[in-house]
Order: structure tokens, then sequence, then C-alpha cells
């Protein structure tokens, strides 16, 4: 999985659906081996808007070309998706940040849940971004955004480990 922030949103209208198509303007290596990526087909991933609506999201699955490797890499918009979670973005970051939307404002348990997962999965990701600083002389802010935090930690490939630590919301 690839997280990109620059990309266009058209609306996208299906037999079964009307979802957003994502469009990337991106293009990237292969996380795992930097080889080249090739479209490999589309899919739609429905998130929970914030105002508790069911947004379907459709995403471009990527290859990689490498005969080796030949892993599929989902592109994920910023803004809109947080690996692994059913809630949008801006209700995850909100929350993050002692805030609710209306997606979740009767849902203390939920609410909960993505708070407990963040303090858990915070210390690591800022230790990811430390080494990436060392690695790639990239500088982060002294308080980084949510978004920019787990862009860095999903593109460097360093999501996955976190996976079976963490709990779904
Ligand atoms: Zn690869």
């Amino acid at each position: 999985m690839i997280m990109i922030i620059n990309y266009k949103v058209k609306t996208l209208i299906t037999a079964l659906t009307v979802g957003l198509q994502i469009i990337s303007m991106e293009t990237h290596t292969c996380p795992i081996c930097g080889r080249a990526l090739a479209y490999f087909s589309t899919r739609d991933r429905d998130i929970i808007d914030t105002d508790g609506s069911i947004k379907t999201l459709f995403i471009r699955r990527l290859q990689c070309e490498n005969k080796e490797c030949r892993k599929i890499h989902h592109e994920l918009p910023v803004g809109y998706i947080v690996p692994y979670k059913r809630h949008c973005a801006e209700t995850i970051e909100k929350v993050i940040n002692g805030e609710v939307t209306k997606a979740v404002e009767n849902e203390q348990r939920t609410i909960d849940r993505i708070k407990t997962w963040w303090n858990y999965v915070l210390p690591y990701f800022l230790n990811i971004l430390k080494s990436l600083t060392e690695k790639t002389g990239h500088i982060f802010d002294d308080s980084p955004k949510t978004a920019e935090i787990v862009r860095a930690v999903v593109n460097s490939h360093n999501w996955i480990f976190t996976r079976s630590a963490v709990l779904s919301g």
C-alpha cells in the first residue's frame, strides 16, 4: 500500500453504486523492492464519512513488475483513508485531537478504540520518522500532523509491522 497526496477526485457512477474515483497524479516505485509498478486493477473501498454516511472510493491497485516480487499495492488517498480503518481520515484525525465528528459523536467505544490505537502506535511511528530523517535527510515538522505521520510510515513500508497490534476502528 502507498499513500498518495496528489490526486483528483471524480464522481463515478456504476450499475451498483455511486462513488468517488481517485485519480492518482503520482508515480511510485515498489516500497518493497524499488522496481516499477504497473496498473493492475481498480477496487472499491467503503469508508464511513464524517456525517456517518458510507462513501465508496475507487482506488487503484498497482503491481510490482519485478518477477521475484509481484506485490500488489493499493493507492490510498491521504485525506480520505487511514489504513485498516473504517472511518474516514478526517474523523480519525479529529478523534486523535480530542474532537468528534457526527459519525462518532455517540460512539464512545469507537472513540476510545481509535485513541487507544493511536497512543499505542505513536511512539513507534515517531521512531520511524526519526530513522527516516537519519536515512534520507528529510526533516519532519516538530509536531507532524497525523496524515503526515501515516503517509511516511506507510510509504516506507513500516506500517505492516503494526498490523497485528492494530485494533480496528
Ligand atoms: Zn516489488
